[in-house]
């Protein structure tokens, strides 16, 4: 599992999705958690984080979103080198779930439905650290 002081960065437009996974990660043990509204702010976010010397180490962002979508972002991400291996899990609704494979071909390390449960966001969470481990 991720160690609890992984530096998480939790993208969604609506505050109340942001607070439950806040709570659940919390639950989990995790630190250091913080939040953008959507793509772009998550995208400054995560180049601001570097800049600072801390960079981000997991990304659970949501798909459907103002500005940029979670799978812009996500393709955002990827375009650059360093960030080909940074952890990002996409949030989908149900409708939304033809459209993994997309997101799948843009190299998401996993994905979750909503609405999303403490055990199944443990669950996701575990899987994508093994891949981190097993990568190095
Ligand atoms: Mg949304």
């Amino acid at each position: 599992m991720f160690p609890p002081h992984t530096r998480i960065l939790i993208v969604d437009d609506m505050p109340s999705l942001r607070d439950l996974l806040k709570a659940y990660l919390r639950r989990l043990s995790f630190r250091n958690i913080s939040e953008a509204d959507d793509g772009r702010m998550a995208y400054q976010a995560l180049l601001a984080a570097k800049a600072a010397g801390a960079p981000f180490e997991l990304v659970i962002s949501d798909w459907n979103m103002p500005n940029l979508d979670g799978l812009e972002f996500l393709k955002l991400v990827r375009s650059s080198a360093e960030w080909k291996n940074l952890p990002f899990i996409l949030l989908t609704t149900e409708s939304e779930k033809a459209k993994v494979l997309e997101a799948v071909v843009a190299q998401v390390s996993n994905y979750m439905v909503k609405p999303v449960e403490e055990a199944v966001l443990k669950e996701k969470l575990t899987k994508v650290w093994e891949k981190v481990t097993a990568k190095s």
